[in-house]
């Protein structure tokens, strides 16, 4: 049966097919803690193979996952079936005010061509350069500047993809498919939706108000309603001036607060680090130092230099308004990840199952608080950074490698209170094989049925990146990779 659809594809594919070993074990892992050795890799050389692709994946009643620049941090772009890679569609056409643009393409050429012409495509996920539109598109990411300009949902126009029927799509265009995915928004319970800035958590047709928003029910859909082909995506004007402040604290709890009034004078950004990250700044912190807030404006430098020197409760130590030396403070809140990841000792592991929810600003220090409470009782230790702007914060569970059992109880625990808390179990990172059995108890089983009969409408045979989002398995801790 393998033979056969590898001769299949052979025959019927213009770009290229690997089933080798070395292939297979390369797009078997990305950048969680997941491992999946699929069967074969298709890379599409054109819209052709691409509905070649999904058509043999029917045929022979196996799976089609496409995957970007495989830098998930939760197993989204891993599945056993064929795995589809869009590196070829990589064109980037700019015009005024969007730029139109193949899923292949690496964020890091996307943000050259637009600098060049002094302009910026605001989400700017922290993994910078080297992450892939359709992966952006397919996790709904944000960054530190979405709480401003809104997560990818926010700054897209228009998708075109191949659905699971190898039927193309334009969407919102195509009235007769947008009217219906207004139906469905129509009929969601929105009480069961988190109550959050930033959310890349099941299907979001919360954002579909209107006709005209029909293709964002395709963002953060993780490739399991349609193989994005294009996607036109709204662009800005580069900031004249920018200014960003640097302020110590000796406490979290007062963080929090004063996180909450700055947030009132709308900065385009406030970031936070716990002593893992301060620890590897070259700079003499106070002793007394717990964490830093990092806030940026990008308008009205003055007057809001101003409001934040009146509202501010721990000390100011950078003030920068020079680009370079924006540049160069924005890495150290950049390298978070890769500092928590060099922290931690022989014997334990970061796995990337709790490490992005988000809840409404006025319960942040409630998630705090729970985040404790599981520490002491499990007898772990987390590292925490983020987007505390959004109610955003990145948690690095540090665990014993011999004692996974525990992930589970500790995720159902933190998420059973942010959902609690009104907050979604995943604001930018998506659902994948850490978060998605947990999507039924985010949404509630009214919403949930919405979201089966969504992905029945575009994927009937369910063959598009199945387990992800929609699924009635535990893959939380299955599949984890050299633990
Ligand atoms: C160090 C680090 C820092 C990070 N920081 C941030 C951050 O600050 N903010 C943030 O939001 N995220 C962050 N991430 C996660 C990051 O957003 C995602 O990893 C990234 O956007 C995914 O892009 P990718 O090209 O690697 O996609 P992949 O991992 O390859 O795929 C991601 C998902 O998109 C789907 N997909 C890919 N291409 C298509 C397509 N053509 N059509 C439909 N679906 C598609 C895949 O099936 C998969 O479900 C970080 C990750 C790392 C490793």
């Amino acid at each position: 049966m393998k033979k056969l659809i590898l001769k299949t594809l052979q025959s019927a594919i213009e770009g290229e097919v690997w089933y080798q070993k070395e292939f297979r074990e390369f797009y078997s892992v990305d950048a969680s803690s997941y491992q999946i050795i699929p069967k074969v890799i298709v890379v599409a050389k054109n819209e052709k193979d691409v509905i070649n692709t999904i058509k043999i994946a029917k045929k022979f009643k196996t799976s089609v996952t496409v995957r970007g620049a495989g830098t998930s941090l939760v197993g989204s772009a891993l599945n056993s079936g064929i795995i589809l890679e869009m590196k070829n569609f990589d064109s980037i056409r700019l015009a005024k005010g969007h730029v139109t643009i193949g899923p292949g393409t690496i964020k890091g050429k996307l943000d050259k061509k637009l600098e060049e012409n002094e302009k910026f495509f605001p989400p700017n996920p922290s993994i910078g350069s080297f992450c892939s539109i359709g992966g952006m598109l397919g996790n709904n990411s944000s960054g530190s500047r979405s709480l401003k300009y809104g997560s990818v949902i926010d700054n897209v126009i228009e998708i075109t993809f191949i659905d699971g029927n190898g039927n193309k799509i334009t969407l919102p265009k195509n009235k007769k498919i947008s009217k219906k995915i207004l139906e469905f928004a129509k009929k969601i319970d929105g009480v069961n939706f988190p109550n959050v800035t930033k959310n890349s958590s099941g299907y979001r047709i919360d954002k579909v108000k209107l006709i005209t928003d029909s293709h964002k029910v395709l963002i953060g859909s993780e490739g399991t309603l349609g193989i994005i082909l294009s996607a036109k995506l709204m662009i800005k004007d580069n900031p004249k001036k920018r200014i960003l402040f640097v302020i110590e604290y000796k406490s979290i709890k007062d963080t929090i607060k004063n996180c909450i009034k700055i947030n009132k004078t709308k900065p385009s950004a406030i970031e936070f680090v716990d002593k893992t990250t301060l620890n590897q700044i070259k700079f003499k912190f106070n002793k007394k130092t717990k964490c830093l807030l990092f806030v940026e404006y990008d308008e009205m430098i003055s007057l809001n230099e101003k409001k934040i020197k009146s509202i501010i409760t721990g000390k100011i130590i950078k003030k920068l308004n020079r680009n370079s030396d924006i540049v160069k403070w924005w890495k150290y809140r950049d390298s978070s990840l890769h500092y928590s990841l060099k922290s931690i000792k022989k014997g334990k592991k970061i796995p990337h199952v709790i490490e992005d929810a988000a809840v409404p600003l006025k319960n942040l220090q409630k998630l705090f608080s729970t985040l404790n409470k599981i520490n002491k009782k499990y007898k772990t230790n987390s590292i925490v950074y983020g987007h505390l702007g959004n109610g955003n914060i990145h948690v690095h569970l540090i665990v014993d490698r011999k004692k996974i059992a525990v992930i589970k109880n500790i995720a159902t625990e933190y998420f059973e209170e942010v959902i609690k808390l009104e907050g979604t179990i995943t604001a930018e990172h998506g659902d994948g094989l850490a978060r998605s059995e947990f999507v039924k108890r985010q949404y509630g089983t009214k919403n949930y049925r919405i979201f089966k009969e969504i992905k029945k409408f575009f994927d009937p045979k369910n063959i598009l990146n199945p387990g992800k989002i929609i699924t009635k398995k535990s893959t939380i801790i299955e599949n984890l990779e050299n633990f």
